[in-house]
């Protein structure tokens, strides 16, 4: 079984024995958002461990890290709580002012035989 350290308190930091690591925990509204659990982590942690029927909150974490979402009570459908996921890293197109003149991102630069171009000036371009 992979090595699991927890260190719970505002910041819930958890590491698997595979460098896995989440960085908090978040709770589900009522219109079906997620919210930061924050400094109530150790809370909805508990409640995840008595209403997901787990042992302890170890297996709460193992079953959370394994991508479930945990009930955190049994009164309400969006009684949910989740990890938070990773941030999606932001990806910015490079921006390339073409011969042509206009400003486009470089994977749609086009050569012609006076320059770089924009799919719309090719033709112009092209001439
Ligand atoms: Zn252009």
């Amino acid at each position: 079984m992979a090595i699991l350290s927890i260190k719970i308190n505002s910041m819930i930091k958890i590491n698997k024995g595979d460098g896995m690591k989440i960085e908090g925990l978040q709770y589900q509204l009522a219109n079906g958002n997620w919210m930061d659990c924050e400094e109530r982590t150790d809370d909805f942690l508990a409640l995840c461990v008595k209403y997901g029927k787990v042992e302890n909150e170890i297996a709460a974490i193992e079953k959370l890290l394994s991508g479930k979402t945990m009930r955190n009570d049994s009164a309400d459908w969006y009684s949910n709580c989740r990890v938070k996921p990773a941030p999606r890293p932001v990806v910015k197109a490079e921006m390339i002012t073409c011969s042509c003149g206009c400003t486009i991102p470089r994977g749609i630069v086009m050569n012609t035989s006076t320059g770089t171009s924009c799919p719309e000036c090719f033709d112009r371009m092209s001439l």
